[in-house]
């Protein structure tokens, strides 16, 4: 298979590339020339496969061609160590719990697919891959779990000082290993810029074998639509599920747009999102006007550029009229993200994140204008994440924390603080990258 840069048709690479360098050097998005769809013998037989085979077709459909069968499978195995149940609060309003996993978010979905397939595509190499990942909390913790031990990988997360939560600190800078974090002495959008930088040096990037790990990277994408599949199987034969996804960059979406360019049947989407309400806002009038993002409760849903957009919008034929058709926007405020975290409690005794309550009220709110629909409404993390948050409206410690992050609290922070500058980063990395 084949992939384009969003901006340019012409410039085309193979699947190594395509993942490895993350992004095209004319700062696009990589897609695959022809995009797969799964054929009568799946869709025959869908509702009675389990979620790995699931997500082997899926995943063969889009990487067949270039990873042989067995190691495809080991990915995919790999990957889907944890479950991805569906619990109905009531009739028609279901949740699809992604929060299983090692970090306690649906990051980590992707980001033990990407390990998996990276280790892959370098394998046989002799040089160290270098993994940069700049995070504002969820990422990186899902990165640093899904890389740590992974032989001949090394993952450098910078993060910005001060501004993760106690257990997100935690969930970055405690493994050690080949886990390094840098405490950058700035917001996230210097980490962000240090770690572009480091691409564009190409000298940089070459000598030190550099990957990225953000959710631009396609290989995050396509394990995302296994559970699209998976959570429409677990309704009653021929109920068409309207998904409802709490949303920042988009990546989550975009991947439930991929399950139905496969062939499965959804009815609708919903793009929820808190105050930083881009999407929504493009979708009721046809503009896109990307802005600087403002701080919420649900603050990994705080973007003001969502980055797989433009993936979203090429998926529709750059057509608003067809994205319109597909997908309605819904934007909610802090005040009203709180009263659904106490009313999900109250009415279902169900306790939820920010994020989740978020895409709570957009089904809600469907609801009221659609009686008698499914929806599923995507928990994107657990509620214990967000402690802060929890207390103050269900009371503290009312929310019971998962013994994996319980036991991060007493181990030590590891990192090494930087200034926010280019230079001292860059002679960082030439005195500690091979
Ligand atoms: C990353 C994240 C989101 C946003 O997902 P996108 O794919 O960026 O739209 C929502 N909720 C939680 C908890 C997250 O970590």
């Amino acid at each position: 298979m084949k992939y384009h840069s969003t901006n340019n048709l012409s410039h085309q690479v193979g699947l190594k590339e395509a993942i490895l360098r993350s992004l095209p050097p004319d700062n696009g998005l990589y897609m695959p020339n022809t995009l797969p769809a799964l054929g009568s013998d799946f869709w025959g037989k869908w509702r009675d496969l389990s979620f790995g085979e699931i997500g082997f077709a899926v995943a063969g459909a889009f990487f067949g061609e270039d990873v042989p069968e067995e190691n495809l499978r080991e990915i995919v195995d790999g990957t889907l160590a944890f479950e991805a149940p569906v619990v109905t609060l009531a009739p028609g309003d279901h949740i699809l719990e992604l929060f299983h996993g090692p970090t306690l978010a649906f990051k980590d979905f992707g980001a033990r697919f990407m390990a998996r397939l990276m280790a892959h595509l370098t394998r046989g190499e002799n040089r160290e891959l270098t993994v940069l990942v700049a995070t504002s909390g969820d990422t990186g913790g899902a990165v640093a779990s899904a890389f740590h031990n992974v032989p001949g990988t090394r993952v450098i997360i910078l993060y910005p000082k001060g501004k993760v939560s106690g257990l997100q600190e935690k969930q970055l800078t405690a493994l050690g290993g080949n886990i390094t974090a840098l405490e950058i002495e700035g917001t996230f959008d210097d980490c962000q810029a240090l770690v572009k930088k480091a691409f564009l040096e190409r000298e940089v990037a070459e000598r030190m074998n550099l990957t990225s790990a953000n959710s631009i990277n396609l290989s995050r994408l396509v394990p995302q639509s296994f559970y699209y599949i998976h959570a429409a199987r677990q309704l009653s034969e021929g109920v068409e599920p309207v998904f409802v996804v709490p949303s920042g960059n988009f990546g989550n979406l975009t991947a439930g747009l991929l399950a139905m360019k496969l062939g499965l049947p959804v009815r609708h989407f919903l793009a929820a999102t808190n105050r930083n309400d881009v999407v929504p806002a493009y979708l009721e009038t046809g503009t896109y006007t990307p802005r600087p993002s403002v701080a919420t409760i649900s603050n990994a849903m705080d973007v003001g550029a969502p980055s797989n957009f433009v993936r979203m919008s090429t998926l529709f034929g750059n057509s608003w009229d067809a994205m319109k058709s597909a997908v309605s926007g819904m934007s909610f405020g802090d005040e009203e993200t709180r009263a659904a975290i106490r009313e999900m409690k109250a009415l279902h005794g169900y306790e939820v994140c920010p994020h989740t309550a978020v895409g709570w009220l957009a089904a809600k709110q469907w609801h009221s204008t659609h009686p008698g629909s499914s929806t599923i409404t995507l928990a994107t993390a657990h509620p214990a994440k967000f402690p802060d948050v929890m207390d103050e409206e269900l009371g503290k410690g009312m929310v019971e924390i998962p013994e994996r992050l319980a036991i991060l609290a007493d181990r030590e922070k590891m990192a090494t603080t930087l200034p926010k500058d280019w230079e001292p980063f860059r002679d960082w990395l030439a005195a500690n990258i091979a």
